[in-house]
């Protein structure tokens, strides 16, 4: 596509709405549901325009996972054959990750290898917590332990923090920026204490080839690594394992340009983890697809790692 010259660009953080979940959320006062419902006409125009080839498509919060155990999971095998049945359509621009319905945790694993082997899927997103719990519970382990034995990554998505949280921490600001419930802060909040609780967890000594990926350039970890490093390594009770936790998270961990376009952003990421460890991604349509391409053209990158970013770590980690 033209904005990136020769260079392909895969998206990987990129949503839509299935026409049953939005029936069952019943939100049409939803800005962006004309948008995420649409697979065709305006998100392809959308993509060509601003030089994205692919798409790796993902149910938008809360997916397959806000509907209790037993619907989820009859819910989520419909939405996923039906986004599958899509990205049939139009291979060469559609790829997907599946929803789960992470309240019956070994239903969403045998989802996710359903997914994965049937429909050829990249891997599972998951957004927020599942009834009020996060996805580090030892409850929802057997999501990981299929996820490694697959070698797909589990996106962790941000989703409304835990109305309590919001009660004390953001509520007096929220009536004149409600937005700062969502990106402006809460989504952050909740999804940067997901990644730290997961690596806090051990999953990753139970499963040491499990994948996560972050979006939002890590949802503000890279930027604190150092910090939390030296306080989880030296600062224990008494007698405490030391937890390496920027090791643990450069090895386990991706991150995503989603939303977050930004230069300085990007280069924390890359000085902490490196360019094999970022993906593009724009979050649309909550975000628009050009401001991110045009972003792409001029990041203080060379070319090599450019292309790693567009394309090449997104074929390396989804196998595409
Ligand atoms: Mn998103």
């Amino acid at each position: 596509m033209a904005v990136q010259g020769d260079i392909q660009v895969i998206a990987i953080e990129e949503h839509y709405l299935d026409a049953e979940v939005d029936g069952l959320m019943g939100d049409g006062h939803n800005p962006f549901r004309a948008r995420l419902s649409d697979l065709s006409d305006v998100r392809i125009k959308e993509m060509d325009a601003a030089g994205i080839d692919i798409q790796v498509l993902s149910h938008c919060p809360p997916g397959a996972q806000a509907f209790g155990a037993e619907a989820g999971v009859a819910l989520a095998t419909a939405v996923n054959d039906r986004l599958a049945e899509f990205v049939k359509t139009k291979p060469d621009r559609f790829s997907a990750f599946a929803t789960l319905p992470t309240p019956d945790a070994k239903a969403s694993a045998d989802e996710l290898e359903r997914c994965v082997k049937t429909h050829g899927f990249k891997g599972a997103m998951v957004h927020g917590l599942t009834e009020l719990t996060f996805i580090d519970d030892k409850r929802f382990w057997p999501i990981f332990e299929r996820a490694e034995a697959l070698d797909v990554p589990i996106y962790v998505h941000p989703a409304p923090p835990h109305p309590t949280l919001v009660d004390i921490y953001l509520k007096d600001y929220a009536e004149e920026y409600p937005q700062i419930l969502g990106p402006g802060w809460g989504f952050t909040m909740e999804t940067a204490t997901a990644g730290l609780r997961l690596v806090l967890s051990g999953v990753f000594k139970k499963y040491p080839k499990l994948k996560i990926i972050l979006g939002h350039m890590g949802e503000g970890l890279p930027f604190l690594l150092w910090r939390i490093n030296h306080t989880m390594t030296k600062m224990g009770a008494p007698g405490f394992e030391p937890l390496p936790f920027k090791e643990i998270f450069c090895e386990h961990f991706h991150v995503t340009t989603s939303g977050n376009f930004s230069d300085a952003a990007l280069l924390c990421s890359v000085m902490e983890m490196g360019a094999d460890r970022i993906l593009f991604s724009v979050d649309w349509p909550y975000i628009e697809n050009a401001p991110g391409t045009a972003w792409m053209e001029q990041v203080p990158l060379g070319r090599e790692d450019r292309i790693k970013l567009l394309n090449g770590n997104a074929r390396k980690l989804l196998k595409m």
